[in-house]
């Protein structure tokens, strides 16, 4: 059997300094776990404008569709913001979500223990909590038409358009009931089908692919207002949340900020499985370039790491190794050990990118020796 493909694109700002500790890392499961990798890489955003004049070549796009998972840093910065919209670095990531077809998004929101004091929300109510949000990535009221704006009566209409076909629907219920079987087993589905008959085709479609294939799963519904209600009031009745393109943007945002930083937060995109059984996949941080910090080697690379994690366990069938992952994360974290995004314990130093890099080798390695 060949090794399963990579293919890293760390992009722009602080994308190479984390994507370069999560190199460390893969390499680490390939030396130390027999998890060989075959990873190579290639340029997206603005290192891709300023080597090839575009956000993402051909090539990089085809070996993107022919990688077994990919892994992307971040995109973007002061030196290519004037450009026109289509082709700014952004564009990039867009063209892989699009032709990869990446139609859901899983946002974890999960909050290790060291750090349940960052959090706005009392320790009791976050520590400990485990949630994942999926969210439709690919149509809803961020690409239906009509859209724009138009002249009506002398004044001027902003117009976007909510459209949901079943089988869009259908497809990202199943992305989400197969997460909730690797799981607890619990998915609540978000809409607003009291005020929009989306949101009724939504609940509809739902319960039938539930219904018709995922009876063991235990499905729930809310309206997506009252889920942003009970994810501040108590997040750990929830295990996978489903929802659409708008309300997962919302609900992902204030589900992840409830954890701590931007800098722990991974994520992955999924598209459908192909003949093997394995999802179009494309992971990375949630957070951005971070200009304010390139170049300075303070960058919190855990999100980037443990975005690698979420590939272990959704392209990769390793779940127990992911999980080892996330031990040694906590581990690092439970020592003291903080970049300095992340809240630091009295008397204690932030320490660098590398170093943290190297912490969760350590970790790793102490996670091992454990047994
Ligand atoms: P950002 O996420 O880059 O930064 C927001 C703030 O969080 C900054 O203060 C930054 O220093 C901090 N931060 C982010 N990641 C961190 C990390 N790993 N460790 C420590 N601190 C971290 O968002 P922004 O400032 O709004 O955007 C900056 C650039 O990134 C823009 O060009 C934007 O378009 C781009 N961007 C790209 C992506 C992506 O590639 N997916 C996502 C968001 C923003």
């Amino acid at each position: 059997m060949p090794n399963p493909s990579l293919l890293i694109l760390a992009g722009d700002g602080i994308g190479p300094e984390v994507m370069a500790e999560t190199r460390r890392v893969i390499d680490w499961f390939g030396a130390r776990r027999g998890l060989a990798f075959d990873v190579t890489e290639g340029l997206v955003g603005g290192a891709a404008i300023d080597a090839h004049g575009t956000p993402l070549a051909d090539a990089t796009m085809a070996a993107a569709q022919a990688a077994d998972a990919v892994l992307l840093g971040a995109v973007g910065g002061p030196k290519w913001d004037n450009l026109p919209f289509d082709q700014k670095p952004e564009r990039g990531l867009l063209r892989l979500r699009k032709e990869m077809d990446l139609f859901a998004n899983l946002r974890p929101a999960v909050c290790f223990a060291a750090l349940a004091g960052a959090s706005t929300l009392k320790p009791e109510v976050i520590g400990g909590l485990d949630i994942v949000i999926v969210r439709e990535l690919t149509s809803g009221i961020y690409f239906g038409s009509p859209r724009g704006i138009v002249t009506e009566g002398g004044q001027r209409v902003g117009i976007n358009t909510q459209r949901y076909t079943e089988g869009e629907i259908a497809r990202v219920a199943r992305a989400a009931f197969a997460l909730a079987r690797q799981r607890s087993g619990r998915v609540c589905s978000m809409e607003k089908a009291n005020v929009m008959e989306s949101g009724v085709l939504w609940r509809e479609v739902v319960q039938a692919v539930h219904d018709a294939e995922f009876a063991d799963v235990a499905l729930s519904h809310m309206y997506a207002d009252a889920g942003a209600m009970q994810l501040v009031r108590a997040p750990k009745q929830f295990d996978v949340i489903v929802t659409d393109n708008l309300f997962g943007d919302l609900l992902s945002d204030l589900a992840a900020m409830l954890t701590g930083s931007i800098g722990m937060l991974p994520s992955a995109s999924l598209g459908a499985p192909a003949a093997g059984g394995r999802p179009k996949a494309l992971y990375e941080p949630v957070h951005g370039s971070a200009p304010d910090i390139a170049g300075k080697g303070i960058a919190n690379p855990l999100a980037a790491i443990l975005s690698f994690g979420m590939a272990l366990r959704y392209s990769f069938g390793q779940g127990a190794e992911a999980d080892r992952l996330d031990r040694a994360v906590e581990r690092v974290l439970a020592g003291g050990i903080r970049t300095g995004d992340l809240l630091q314990l009295p008397g204690r130093k932030p320490v660098g990118t590398k170093a943290m890099g190297d912490a969760v080798l350590a970790g790793l390695e102490a996670d091992l020796a454990a047994g």
